[in-house]
C-alpha cells in the first residue's frame, strides 16, 4: 500500500528554507521601494539570477518534484517576500511554460534561454493572451495570425492587453486566432522574437497592487514571424484544426469557452502565490498583536483579536492544503473531476483578500499606512481573484465539473 505522509522531505525543506532566506533578505527589504517606483525591479531579478532562482533549471527542478509540491512551495516563499517583485521574477515562467507545453524540442532549446538572458544581462518574457474584448471570454479573441505560404511566414495583427512584461520582454509568446470558426480550438501560440518590427508596447497600466510588476498593452501591427515560430509546428496545427473541424461538424464537442478549463493544472500555482501573501500579512498581524499594548495589555489578550488570528491561520492552512492537493493531483496524473485546481485557486485567492484586510484591522491606524507592509499586501492580494481566471470563472468551472451541465 502506498505510504501516506504530509512530512516534507529533507531536500524539500532545504529548498524551502533557501528560498525563504532569499525572500526575507533580498525581496522583502526591496518591496516598498519598488511598489512606490512602479517599475520592474531589474537589480532584484539579477540577484535572483545570480543565486539560480531566476532560471529555467530552477523551475524545471521544482516542476519535476515527484510529490508536486516543488512549485507551490517555491511560489509561497517568493510571494511571502513580496508579490510584485515575485511576479517580476516568475512572470517569465508563464511564457516559458507556454513554450514548454506546446513547443518542439528545438523551439524550447532556442527560445527559453533567450527569455531569461544571462546573469549579466537578464531578460524577461511575456505571455499575451488577454485582449480588451476577450478577458474571461477567451473564445472572443480577435488577434489574427495569417499564414503567408510564399514566404513561410505568419502575420500577426491585433491588440493584446494586461500582458505581464508586455513590451519590455525579449520574447513575447502571443496567442492568436488561426481559424475564427473554431472558437478557442482555432487558436495557436507564436513566438515573437526580440526586436521584431511591428510589435510595440501600448499603455502601461498604473495598478492598485503588484506595482513592481510591469503590465501593459501589446500592439501587433502586421508582425511577421518565420514559420518556425508557430509553437508545435504547422503539421501539428493542421492536424489539430482538422480534428476540431470534424468534431465541430459532428457536434460532438462544445467549442465555445473550452479554454476556460484548460488552466486547471496551473491554477494551484496562483493559489500558492495567494497563500504566500496571506501568510506574510498574518505573520505581521500576529507579531503586532503580541506587542501592541492598549488598556494595559497586549491587544492579542482580547478574544476579539486572538480569534481573528485563529481564523486567519486556519484559513491559510486550509488554502495551502487545497493547493497541495491539486498540485499533487496534477503531478501524479489524477483527473480533476471536481475542478480541484480551480477550487484551490478560488479558496486561496479569496482567503488572501480577506486575511490581508483583517491584518490591516489588527494593525489599526498603522495598518492603514505605508509605514507597515500590510497595506501593500492587501492591495497586492486583490489580483489573485482576478488573473488566471476570476473567482466567478473558477466557480463556473467548478459548478460545471460538479453538475456536468453547461452552467452559465
Ligand atoms: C495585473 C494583471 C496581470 C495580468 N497578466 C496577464 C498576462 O500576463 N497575460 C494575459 O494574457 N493576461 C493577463 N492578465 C489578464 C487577466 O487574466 C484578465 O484580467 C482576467 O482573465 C479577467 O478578464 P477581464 O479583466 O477582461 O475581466 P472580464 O472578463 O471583463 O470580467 C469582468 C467581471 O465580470 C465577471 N464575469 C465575466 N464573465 C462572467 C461569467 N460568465 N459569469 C460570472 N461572472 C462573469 C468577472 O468575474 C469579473 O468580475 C492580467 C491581468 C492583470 C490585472
Amino acid at each position: 500500500m502506498a505510504e501516506f505522509t504530509m512530512e516534507l522531505s529533507d531536500e524539500q525543506k532545504e529548498v524551502r528554507d533557501w528560498l525563504h532566506g532569499f525572500a526575507a533578505e533580498v525581496i522583502r527589504p526591496a518591496a516598498a521601494e519598488w511598489d512606490e517606483r512602479e517599475e520592474t525591479p531589474w537589480p532584484v531579478i539579477q540577484e535572483a539570477a545570480k543565486v539560480g532562482i531566476y532560471s529555467l533549471d530552477f523551475y524545471a527542478q521544482q516542476f519535476f518534484d515527484p510529490t508536486g509540491l516543488g512549485i507551490p512551495m517555491a511560489m509561497e516563499e517568493l510571494f511571502w517576500g513580496d508579490a510584485g517583485i515575485a511576479l517580476s521574477i516568475v512572470g517569465t515562467g508563464l511564457a516559458a511554460v507556454g513554450v514548454l507545453a506546446n513547443g518542439t524540442e528545438e523551439q524550447i532549446g532556442t527560445w527559453i534561454p533567450q527569455m531569461y538572458g544571462d546573469v549579466n544581462d537578464v531578460k524577461v518574457a511575456a505571455f499575451c493572451s488577454s485582449e480588451p474584448d476577450a478577458g474571461s471570454d477567451v473564445a472572443s479573441m480577435r488577434t489574427r495570425a495569417v499564414y503567408d505560404e510564399a514566404k513561410d511566414e505568419w502575420v500577426l495583427s491585433g491588440t493584446k492587453t494586461w500582458a505581464t512584461n508586455g513590451g519590455i520582454a525579449s520574447v513575447h509568446v502571443v496567442v492568436a486566432v488561426v481559424d475564427p470558426e473554431l472558437g478557442s480550438k482555432g487558436h495557436a501560440s507564436f513566438i515573437v522574437p526580440p526586436g521584431t518590427p511591428g510589435l510595440s508596447q501600448g499603455q502601461k497600466f498604473k495598478k492598485h497592487g503588484i506595482r513592481a510588476s510591469h503590465t501593459a498593452e501589446v500592439v501587433l501591427e502586421d508582425v511577421r514571424v518565420p514559420g518556425s515560430c508557430l509553437l508545435g509546428g504547422k503539421d501539428k496545427l493542421d492536424e489539430r484544426l482538422a480534428r476540431a473541424r470534424e468534431r465541430a461538424k459532428s457536434g460532438s464537442e462544445r467549442l465555445k469557452n473550452a479554454a476556460m478549463a484548460t488552466f486547471e493544472a496551473s491554477r494551484p500555482a496562483v493559489g500558492a502565490m495567494a497563500v504566500g501573501t496571506a501568510r506574510a500579512a498574518y505573520e505581521e498581524a500576529l507579531e503586532y498583536a503580541k506587542t501592541r499594548t492598549q488598556f494595559g495589555r497586549p491587544i492579542i489578550d482580547n478574544q476579539g483579536v486572538a480569534f481573528q488570528l485563529a481564523d486567519m491561520r486556519t484559513q491559510i492552512d486550509a488554502a495551502r492544503l487545497l493547493v497541495w492537493r491539486a498540485s499533487w493531483m496534477a503531478t501524479t496524473g489524477k483527473k480533476f473531476e471536481s475542478a480541484e485546481g480551480s477550487m484551490s485557486k478560488l479558496f486561496a485567492s479569496e482567503t488572501a483578500k480577506k486575511v490581508t484586510a483583517q491584518a490591516i484591522q489588527i494593525l489599526g491606524g498603522n495598518g492603514y499606512t505605508r509605514e507597515y507592509p500590510v497595506e501593500r499586501m492587501h492591495r497586492d492580494a486583490a489580483i489573485y481573484t482576478i488573473f488566471e481566471g476570476t473567482s466567478e470563472i473558477q466557480r463556473l468551472v467548478i459548478a460545471r465539473a460538479l453538475s456536468g451541465l453547461p452552467i452559465r
